[in-house]
């Protein structure tokens, strides 16, 4: 591992800024711990760089964003910018860096504490041991296929597009991402599509049945996404990593995540580009922005999943998992994830009781 690094900072908006503060306490205690030298930057984007620039993503931005080794972003958007056109809403940024830097993978774990068994909205025997991998495609189909828009029609009505698209090398290289993930894992993917009812995806099931054949020890089955939904919240446990389009990945994901007691426990990763970017699943939660109350824990194992990803140190995504886990185990919860008995603290107090559980654990 490189001991000079660069790390773009994107807080974002709403409480982006308050979880990635955090997050950067347990950049510090790594970079005392391990003796690098983390040379951290930040520039605004979402709505930070509309009010600084007039776009959501400045090309100063942009261009620190291709330059450092890694990216750590919090989240965009809010009620401010909701008004503007499309093309220069806050969340018009993440799709951006997305496909400026190339990142087509992202890797949402769903994995559950035991601490947080009672804070999940299922049943303990649901969802205990739970550990699944979402592997999400991110820089095609329906987010960014073309047509799109809002059209006058002859009559004055209006008809809204969006269109599905997928190339084969498209699917293929994310079926390849899903199975070389697998590998490591319980060596089972579920490809989940629609197939019975768009073209699109019969061809994503074509192509996924096609790399496959590469990865014989990897067992492959096919799931239509309303039933995976379903069997989401059924039998989660059935599911070891799930491979499937934008839109359907966006959606499941954020189910998955409240298997795991709240959205603000998810960390992700996109990668596939040169560099890779790293943040929480969930957005800027303008409810409790400024309130101290956001759980920062999703942003500091988003840090884990950097060094996992990005650096190539695997024992840094679990020194931080096992500092989490600690820090739960003694109590201490956000007011997401509280239950009676615990001891309820702020985003702040959290941040600081997980770099003290980091700084505790032995190179
Ligand atoms: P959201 O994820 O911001 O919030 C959904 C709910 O979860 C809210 O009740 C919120 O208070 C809660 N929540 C989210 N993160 C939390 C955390 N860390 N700790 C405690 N509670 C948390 O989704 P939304 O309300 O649909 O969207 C709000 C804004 O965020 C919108 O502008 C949306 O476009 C944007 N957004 C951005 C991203 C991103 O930046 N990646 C992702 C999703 C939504």
């Amino acid at each position: 591992m490189k001991k000079e690094l660069s790390i773009a900072l994107f807080p974002g908006d709403g409480i982006g800024p308050e979880v990635v503060r955090e997050a950067v306490k347990i950049l510090k205690v790594l970079e005392s711990k391990l003796g690098l030298k983390l040379g951290l930057k930040e520039a605004p984007v979402g709505g930070a760089g509309y009010e600084a620039s007039g776009h959501p993503l400045p090309k100063e931005s942009l261009e620190l964003a291709r330059q450092a080794d890694a990216v750590l972003l919090g989240a965009v958007g809010g009620p401010k910018w909701e008004k503007l056109d499309f093309s220069l809403r806050p969340e018009r940024a993440l799709l951006g860096l997305r496909s400026s830097l190339g990142l087509y993978a992202n890797l949402r774990p769903a994995k559950i504490f035991d601490a947080l068994i009672e804070s999940s909205t299922l049943k303990r025997e649901v969802v205990e041991g739970l550990d699944i991998m979402v592997v999400r495609e991110l820089t095609g189909g329906i987010y960014f296929g073309e047509p799109r828009g809002v059209q006058v029609m002859p009559d004055g009505k209006r008809k809204g597009v969006n269109t599905e698209v997928y190339t084969e090398p498209e699917i293929e290289r994310i079926a390849r991402v899903a199975f070389e993930v697998a590998r490591k894992r319980n060596k089972q993917v579920v490809s989940v599509d629609k197939a019975n009812v768009l073209e699109c995806t019969e061809l994503w099931r074509q192509v996924t049945v096609q790399t496959h054949k590469d990865y014989g020890d990897v067992a492959l089955q096919h799931m239509y996404v309303d039933n995976a939904a379903m069997q989401l919240v059924r039998n989660p446990k059935q599911f070891d990593v799930i491979v499937t389009t934008n839109m359907f990945g966006d959606i499941l994901s954020d189910e998955a995540s409240m298997l795991t007691g709240s959205i603000g426990m998810l960390p992700s990763a996109s990668v596939g580009g040169n560099n890779g970017m790293y943040e929480p699943i969930h957005g800027s939660a303008p409810d409790i922005a400024g309130k101290g109350l956001a759980n920062p824990l999703a942003t500091i194992l988003s840090v884990g999943m950097m060094f996992k990803y990005s650096f190539a140190n695997e024992q840094v995504d679990a020194w931080v998992e096992t500092a989490v886990e600690a820090v739960l185990n003694k109590g201490y919860r956000t007011r997401d994830i509280m239950s009676k008995g615990k001891e309820e603290v702020g985003t702040s107090a959290m941040g600081d009781l997980v770099a003290g559980e980091l700084e505790k654990i032995k190179c």
